[in-house]
């Protein structure tokens, strides 16, 4: 486990350094706000939604190492994909790093998502991990209130 352990935390470090979707995207059609006041990480998160679809999606801003990276994979996760699929995603990734799945969910099933799986033993951290899926969220209800964590 440890060997892993090392493995995702150098994804999670890969992903900060070098985000993909890196970007203000000046056509949005959705734009949302996150900010954790907890750690101070604030992002942005631009949208290009067509038919239900997201067709792009960016952010950018500033923040801790696992905020970041969270953003950056959830980027290049939910690109291609609907509303309902990306809703689905997160439920099962926030239920997963609160630590309300049980003992035999196997967090490879989450996919790039598994890097995670160490932060859900740091409350503190998780705020960090779901801050960029609660601002697309609200991105995608069109909500203009600042998505924070509490
Ligand atoms: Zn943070």
């Amino acid at each position: 486990m440890s060997d892993l352990r090392e493995l995702y935390q150098e994804v999670i470090l890969d992903h900060s350094k070098h985000p993909k979707n890196y970007y203000k995207m000046p056509d949005a059609t959705h734009v949302a706000e996150g900010y954790n006041p907890l750690c101070g990480d604030h992002f942005n998160i631009y949208l290009k939604v067509e038919d239900g679809i997201i067709k792009e999606i960016s952010f950018e801003g500033s923040g801790c190492a696992i905020s970041k990276a969270s953003a950056s994979i959830m980027t290049s996760i939910v690109k291609g994909k609907s509303i309902e699929e990306v809703e689905h995603i997160f439920n099962q990734f926030h239920s997963f790093i609160t630590g309300k799945v049980d003992k035999n969910f196997d967090p490879n099933s989450l996919g790039k998502l598994a890097v995670f799986t160490g932060v859900s033993e740091f409350p503190v951290r998780v705020k960090c991990a779901t801050l960029a899926w609660h601002t697309l969220i609200n991105a995608l209800e069109n909500n203009s209130e600042v998505a924070t964590t509490e």
